[in-house]
């Protein structure tokens, strides 16, 4: 393309708040096979709410909420965030927190008024050593309905599956159809549960979903999407997808996002409307048409 049909496509582009870092991205975009989206904050609104709480035998649900959503206190993990606002809608009076650690993409764990909690993923409690065959129907249930379940422990004793679910936002459908519609493959990368992410890929008629990645699995995920897919536009906003944009043949970040997101990118997203994607692509297309 030449400069100016560049800059009259990236111009356009702005317009419909998709902002172009770099003006080659205008080009390689027109070569992308699959467009691979991260799910927490980019295909949803990342903003997860509190809708289940199923204590295990022996417990009582205020008092374990109490204590994890007073480990969550200490947590910026937006399930943290989700967790304590429930505890303090229902009343309850958070205990102080002692040696709080957090295990990226795990989980968290701190000892609350002498009592040890323990809350996370499978992969966390598993991690610890519970068996969680007791509490794995419930999860399941839970995942089905796309709902993202985590295991509570206290004393060392599983003591509750809690689910948080995250609303996809309202643009998402409309602009994974309209990704299709250019023939296009769409991806999910996502460090949730795979029965989890499964159900929204479903719902979102999404083709390929690569479930339970660790932080620092996305550019290993990215890359297997390459070698049997072809070029791979990559949108994410957070602290985890840095890496996988700056690997991606073209990485797109959400403008609401992280900001080590957005230096990362090649194109910011300026509202986080993903139907950005689809116009910049159409864009991409008729740029290089027009200058044929
Ligand atoms: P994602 O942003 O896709 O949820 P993360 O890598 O941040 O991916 O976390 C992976 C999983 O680890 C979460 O889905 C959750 O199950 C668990 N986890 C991480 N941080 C916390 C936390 N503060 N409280 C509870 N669970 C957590
Ligand atoms: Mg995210």
């Amino acid at each position: 393309a030449t400069p100016t049909s560049i800059m009259v496509g990236t111009g356009r582009a702005a317009e419909m708040g998709v902002l172009f870092r770099k003006g080659e991205a205008l080009q390689t975009l027109r070569g992308a096979k699959v467009v691979a989206l991260d799910k927490t904050g980019t295909l949803t609104k990342g903003r997860p709410e509190l809708t289940d709480f199923v204590p295990a035998p022996g417990f009582a649900t205020e008092e374990v909420l109490g204590l994890v959503a007073a480990v969550e206190t200490r947590s910026e993990h937006p399930i943290a965030e989700a967790i304590v606002e429930a505890a303090r809608k229902r009343g309850l009076k958070l205990g102080a927190v002692e040696s709080f650690d957090a295990v990226p993409g795990f989980g968290v764990a701190a000892t609350v008024q002498g009592r040890k909690v323990e809350v996370g993923a499978d992969r966390y409690m598993k991690k610890l050593g519970y068996d969680v065959a007791d509490l794995l129907p419930a999860a399941k249930r839970l995942a089905v309905e796309g709902k993202s379940p985590l295991y509570a422990a206290v004393d060392g004793r599983l003591a509750a599956v809690i689910a948080v679910a995250d609303p996809i936002k309202p643009t998402t459908p409309e602009a994974i159809q309209a990704l299709h519609a250019l023939g296009l493959k769409v991806a999910m990368i996502t460090g949730d549960n795979a029965g989890t992410a499964q159900a929204i890929a479903r719902q979102l008629g999404i083709d390929e979903v690569v479930a339970e990645v660790l932080p620092d699995g996305k550019v290993e995920a990215l890359k297997g999407l390459r070698q049997r897919l072809g070029s791979v536009a990559f949108v994410g906003d957070g602290i985890n997808d840095a890496p996988a944009l700056a690997e991606a043949d073209v990485g797109l970040a959400i403008g609401t996002g992280t900001d080590v997101a957005i230096e990362s990118a090649d194109v910011v997203l300026m509202s986080g409307d993903l139907r950005g994607v689809p116009n910049a692509i159409a864009l991409s297309q008729a740029t290089i048409r027009n200058i044929k």
